[in-house]
């Protein structure tokens, strides 16, 4: 039973007190990071903030690269905000040209206000874009992450 639990690493399953115990960081830290968009903890009915695995993992990442980087947090999101999404997810041409995200240096796509109609009604936090960073050692890895991604699409600015 408990097994099932961690089937699913982005199931939402640690309140605040857990997760700033299970990443080692203070909870005063982690607000900085939720309000921030850096991580998306779920939200219940109630309000509560629930965090995953995943979270937990992006937690890691995110202290990696604020202290053995010495990035900050804006730089973090300018990071993330370079991930071409829209090569992991089915986006045409037309739908990256509605999006935000296609243009956005310093926002995540997560994070950009007007999305295009292939993640206009998508729920983040599930998404592989969202979790690329989950096994992050360096900067890098993110783009590891498309290594196997072909290019089929050559879209200009
Ligand atoms: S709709 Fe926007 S956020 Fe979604 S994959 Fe396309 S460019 Fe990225
Ligand atoms: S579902 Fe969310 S995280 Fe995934 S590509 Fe779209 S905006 Fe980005």
């Amino acid at each position: 039973m408990e097994d099932k639990l961690f089937d699913d690493p982005a199931k939402p399953l640690y309140a605040l007190r857990v997760a700033s115990e299970l990443s080692k960081t203070s909870i005063y830290s982690l607000r900085q990071y939720v309000d921030a968009g850096l991580i998306l903890p779920y939200k219940t009915s109630s309000n509560r903030r629930l965090y995953s695995q995943v979270d937990i993992k992006r937690i890691h990442c995110i202290r990696k690269y604020l202290d053995d980087y010495g990035l900050n947090i804006a730089g973090i999101k300018a990071i993330f905000a370079q991930v071409p999404c829209w090569l992991l997810k089915p986006c045409s041409e037309a739908d990256c040209r509605q999006c935000d995200a296609y243009t956005s240096a310093t926002n995540p796509c997560w994070q950009v206000t007007v999305k295009g109609p292939t993640c206009k009604n998508e729920d983040c936090r599930v998404c592989p874009v969202y979790r690329l960073p989950e096994q992050c050692s360096n900067p890098k890895s993110i783009y590891k992450g498309l290594q196997n991604v072909k290019l089929n699409v050559t879209l200009e600015p």
